[in-house]
């Protein structure tokens, strides 16, 4: 491995690299980053960086909370170790390259607050019985000249929604985006200006999993890169305002055994496909504590957003927090998915996959059946109707996702009593620092956090 580090190093330093960022995302779903010099590099790949054990505490908003009884006290260390085959030289900060980090204690053993770690034995399990996952995710993001105080008092688009014209004024922006994306490494299936205020959304192409969590990282990276070479910030924020519609990040995963897609049918799941599907159902609930996890997640998820709020699945259906998307002549079968709508980027990408696996594959393990899916938007039902059909809604607090998440013990297990603890404890932390916040505030905090 350190062969490898120092041939990778060397590269580097031929094409003018001075360092690079060992990146990993915290329980918030904050990008963080140490830059080790290139020099520096090939040390790294073997003993690591120390980082404080802390970081799985920060809230949100940067406070320290001491609240999880492991995480007490200002002592500890996790080594950061950078994921070396991982290494990208970031296009739009060309003197700078880019690897994901492991955490691990100083025996060299996983950190059990590392969050990639908890994603690679998941997916390790699904190995375990035979299954592949394959994962992508959206991303959704508001536009505004750096230095604007919010997207809506200056919007970097004016729309219309989808439109190329919306695009003209971004287009130095659009185009170096492109460029520095496929540099990266990063494919993309399409990019387009979203219906939301200065909105604009691009896909990733879907892949294993932990390159999926990688690349939403390095993507986040790649984008606001590229938007300050344009004079532009972005917000990835849940929400940029309380009135207009939020930032998704919709999180698609399909599932194979041999080769198979488990989720294409005949327009519909197979039997073991359609077991996955309830098994996110199932654990929906709790799933939304972990991929929708901060303060302004639960105020993005409203019926009539196409963001979702109420617990169901459906075909192509927009407001379902579960949109089965089925394969097609087109497309090919293989293209069939499940989109999780409830994921957004204050959720750690690695914590999220890993408890969107671990439900899909208790949903296959148990044989879970599927009920009839619901074409209609349970959010223009009465209350009786909801009640009639089963429709619950997704917890709408923190308090809620809190008790969610402590009703499952299968995505508690995922995370680990030490991390599913530090990961609550900083829930609580934010839901403190929420409580005599308006809504306004609370946008406003969050605004360029990630
Ligand atoms: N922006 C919406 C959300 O908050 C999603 C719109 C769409 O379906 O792409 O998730
Ligand atoms: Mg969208």
């Amino acid at each position: 491995m350190s062969k490898a580090a120092s041939a990778a190093a060397k590269d580097l330093a031929a094409e003018g690299v001075t360092g690079v960022h060992l990146a990993w995302a915290d329980n918030n779903g904050i990008p963080r980053s140490r830059i080790v010099p290139i020099t520096g590099f090939a040390g790294a790949a073997v003993r690591g960086v120390g980082v404080t054990s802390l970081f799985a505490v920060f809230d949100t908003h940067d406070v320290i909370t001491y609240g999880h009884a492991s995480l007490s006290t200002p002592s500890g260390d996790v080594r950061l170790l950078p994921v070396v085959e991982r290494v990208r030289r970031l296009a739009g900060q060309p003197a700078l390259a880019w690897a994901p980090g492991r955490q691990v204690a100083a025996d060299g053993s996983p950190s059990p607050y590392c969050q990639r770690t908890v994603l690679e034995r998941q997916v390790a399990k699904a190995a375990e019985q035979g299954l592949e996952i394959l994962a992508g995710y959206e991303l959704e993001f508001a536009v505004a000249p750096i230095g604007s105080p919010d997207i809506l008092s200056s919007p970097g688009h004016t729309g219309p929604a989808y439109s190329p014209h919306a695009l003209v004024p971004l287009d130095g922006f659009i185009t170096e985006l492109l460029h520095d994306l496929a540099a990266n490494g990063l494919d993309i299936g399409q990019l387009h200006a979203e219906y939301g205020p200065a909105q604009l959304e691009l896909a990733l192409a879907a892949t294993d999993p932990v390159s999926a969590a990688d690349d939403q990282l390095l993507a986040r990276q790649t984008i606001h890169a590229a938007a300050h070479a344009h004079g532009l910030r972005v917000s990835f924020a849940p929400l940029i305002s309380a009135e207009v519609v939020g930032n998704g990040w919709h999180l698609h995963t399909s599932v194979r055994r041999e080769g198979r897609n488990l989720l294409a049918g005949d327009g519909t799941p197979t039997a073991e496909g359609a077991s996955y599907v309830a098994g996110l159902l199932r654990e929906l609930p709790a799933l939304t504590a972990v991929t929708a996890p901060s303060v302004p997640s639960t105020l993005r998820l409203r019926p009539g957003y196409f963001s979702s709020a109420y617990a169901f699945w459906g075909v192509e259906n927009r407001e379902a927090p579960l949109r089965y998307v089925p394969g097609s002549p087109l497309l090919g079968e293989g293209h069939a998915n499940v989109e999780l709508k409830p994921s957004d980027a204050s959720a750690n990408p690695y914590l999220a996959l890993a408890a969107v696996i671990a439900a899909g594959l208790s949903g296959i393990a148990d044989g879970l059946t599927l009920g009839e899916p619901i074409g209609e938007d349970p959010g223009t039902w009465t209350e009786d109707e909801r009640v009639a059909r089963g429709v619950t809604r997704l917890p709408a607090s923190s308090a809620e996702q809190r008790a969610a998440l402590l009703a499952s013990p299968l995505l508690v297990g995922v995370l680990g009593e030490e991390l599913a603890g530090a990961f609550q404890a900083v829930r609580a932390s934010d839901e403190a620092w929420a409580a005599d916040k308006s809504v306004e505030e609370i946008v406003a905090a969050h605004l360029w956090r990630y």
